[in-house]
């Protein structure tokens, strides 16, 4: 059969015509029928507790310098990576980080952070320095308007100039507002997180140095969260030379990682 020119331009035109129609339909139609219909969907997945991980200081604040020279907010950042992955590695928890960078991040923002994620957890890893140079071990913070102790205070003070110094006003000047915060964090949260310090100084401190009094309290603004346990960590002290080589050696940071990441997951899953 052959077909002129004629023939080729009306199939060409008709074809388009008579699928757009009832022949494109019927066609879905045919194979709709064909497809097997769900009649239930399945369950979402269980939502994992998520923890957030705050890497102190960043961008032009440093934090404390050791003596090597070294500055906290490359070991913090380091210390959270690493325990962050570790968490994920578990599969009991997901961790997000407020910073993957070198940048600074003011301290309301990392709070803000933590509860637009609606975090279950949020804990913040420092490394500061202590005047007394003998000073060294892992502690752990939670928030309280009296510190619970001089170091505390001393420490809390200088986190909180961090903003301050920086140009950016922390935002809980206001003593109402400040107030206020505090009231519905320790209404909320606060014994939650005291429960957590707990139980990650038992936790690690099976495994690794504690200062004494390791169970701290003080009025650091980036643990004012209203609706987040919170938990800040000092890791150790820059300013005693063997937390310092700690604290910088590979090795070692990947095993304080370790015992954090299970800490966390623990005081998580557990408490
Ligand atoms: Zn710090």
């Amino acid at each position: 059969m052959s077909m002129d020119r004629r023939d080729i331009l009306r199939l060409g035109l008709g074809l388009p015509f008579l699928l757009s129609g009832g022949a494109a339909e019927a066609i879905a139609g045919t194979l709709g029928e064909r497809m097997p219909v769900p009649t239930r969907k399945p369950a979402p997945p269980r939502a994992l507790p998520v923890i957030m991980i705050d890497p102190g200081h960043g961008g032009h604040d440093p934090g404390a310098i050791g003596p090597s020279g070294v500055f906290e907010k490359d070991i913090t950042l380091d210390l959270a990576k690493r325990i962050a992955a570790r968490i994920e590695a578990g599969g009991r928890c997901k961790a997000v980080l407020t910073r993957t960078r070198d940048v600074f991040v003011p301290l309301q923002e990392r709070a803000a952070k933590a509860q637009t994620a609606k975090a279950d957890f949020f804990v913040s890893i420092h490394a500061d320095s202590a005047p007394n140079p003998d000073a060294r071990g892992l502690s752990a913070y939670t928030l309280s308007e009296k510190a619970s102790d001089g170091l505390a205070a001393a420490i809390a003070d200088r986190e909180n100039a961090a903003d301050l110094l920086h140009g950016f006003d922390i935002g809980v000047s206001d003593p109402q507002v400040a107030a206020i915060l505090f009231d519905l964090s320790r209404r909320h949260s606060l014994n939650t997180a005291l429960a957590r310090k707990a139980h990650i100084v038992k936790t690690a401190g099976a495994k690794l140095r504690l200062l004494d009094n390791p169970r701290r309290s003080a009025n650091f603004a980036v643990l004012k969260v209203p609706d987040v346990p919170a938990v800040l960590i000092e890791t150790g002290f820059l300013s005693n030379t063997n937390d310092e080589l700690l604290l910088t050696s590979v090795k070692s940071r990947s095993r304080i990682a370790t015992v954090l990441a299970e800490a966390f997951t623990g005081a998580v899953t557990v408490g």
